[in-house]
């Protein structure tokens, strides 16, 4: 790494001009987005978005979401939008919404992995926007990891993880958000979620649009089936130590059954991955560590951590890890989502 910059108090325009010239130049970054950290090249050169997957250690198949900063960038990447995708940009753009369209031939197909669609968003975030925006080109960013891991939401996080494999760094203060954009992608006037996120279900209904859910969002991917978004395929998000997850909406029912789990493992050591609210039930349990995720009342809060929690759980030396779900509503069902894969589909629903 050349720099590790600091733009979490104010945007440095000389440095500003520093990392997009370099991105012109072929260079790599991690930057921040109001989602969560991406690592982020010139979409439209093939050799420096090869360097991403390469920092990532990302699977060849698992295309590139292609970042933009104004119209303009959205008609060089994509060949046609229509009236119902142009409904999402209106509501959604600037914002966490990644949309799947038919793409230009500019766009290198390393960057879509050989397919004939590009993952399309137009971040909110005021660095990445000036970012692009002065770079002048699109940006392919997937998220600042490496592949596998949860997705960074905090500079300290991944800075020793990806300090070697890229030339900037850009500090902007922990995510807003915390959990990877909505990706859907329309058939006419349906929607399809191929990946929940903060721009929830609700809110796409409230457009007029109808909404259907993918498959395999809470379904692990068999060998041999076709899915509608590679990313669905690939390991993510995971602890090493085995990890439960436990969702009751009787929350006695919840706490009675991960008590039954505790008991049944009293000669090992857990960790609770649970609500605030909750801690005092579990913090004198002798082989128990309680990590809190937020607060059961504010679920913006869960999503903004989980990803920094699911980190350290393997700092501890652990035998088993439980984590107490939440509603898949609203943001919800983008919590459960990545639960749901942390745990290897590991789930207990009650
Ligand atoms: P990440 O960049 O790590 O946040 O992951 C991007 C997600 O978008 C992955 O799940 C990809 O499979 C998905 N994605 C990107 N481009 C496409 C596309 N053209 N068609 C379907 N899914 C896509
Ligand atoms: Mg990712």
């Amino acid at each position: 790494m050349k720099e590790l910059i600091d733009f979490k108090e104010k945007i440095d325009k000389d440095k500003l001009e520093e990392v997009c010239k370099s991105i012109k130049d072929g260079s790599v970054i991690v930057f921040p987005t109001e989602t969560v950290y991406g690592i982020g090249a010139n979409a439209l050169d093939k050799s420096a978005v090869k360097k991403i997957f390469m920092a990532k250690n990302r699977p060849t198949d698992n295309p590139l979401i292609v970042h933009i900063s104004n119209y303009d960038m959205l008609d060089k990447v994509v060949s046609n939008v229509t009236k119902y995708e142009k409904i999402l940009m209106d509501k959604f753009w600037p914002g966490p919404l990644t949309i799947i369209l038919p793409k230009k031939e500019e766009i290198p197909n390393i960057v879509t992995c050989n397919l004939d669609t590009v993952g399309v968003r137009m971040p909110s975030n005021k660095i990445a926007i000036n970012i692009i925006e002065k770079s002048g080109v699109p940006i392919a960013a997937p998220s600042a990891n490496i592949s596998g891991k949860p997705s960074g939401t905090l500079v300290t996080d991944i800075v020793d993880e990806l300090k070697d494999r890229v030339d900037y760094i850009i500090d902007g203060g922990i995510s807003d958000i915390g959990l990877e954009s909505t990706v859907v992608k329309l058939d006419n006037d349906v929607v399809k979620i191929l990946r929940p996120g903060a721009i929830t279900k609700e809110d796409i209904l409230s457009t007029g649009l109808n909404v259907v859910l993918d498959k395999h969002l809470f379904k692990d991917v068999q060998e041999n089936e076709k899915v509608a978004s590679p990313g669905m395929k690939h390991r993510h998000y995971a602890p090493k130590v085995k990890t439960i997850l436990v969702y009751s909406n009787d929350e006695k029912k919840e706490y009675d059954r991960i008590c039954d789990i505790i008991n049944e493992n009293n000669n090992k050591k857990i960790s609770i991955l649970g609500f605030n609210e909750n801690k005092e039930k579990y913090i004198n349990k002798p082989n128990v560590k309680f990590m809190c995720i937020g607060s059961k009342h504010d679920l913006n809060s869960v999503a903004k951590n989980v990803f920094t929690v699911l980190r350290k759980v393997d700092k501890y030396d652990l035998d088993l890890s439980i984590i107490e779900g939440v509603e898949k509503q609203g943001i919800g069902l983008a919590i459960m989502n990545r639960l749901t894969r942390a745990c290897g589909y590991n789930v207990i629903e009650l």
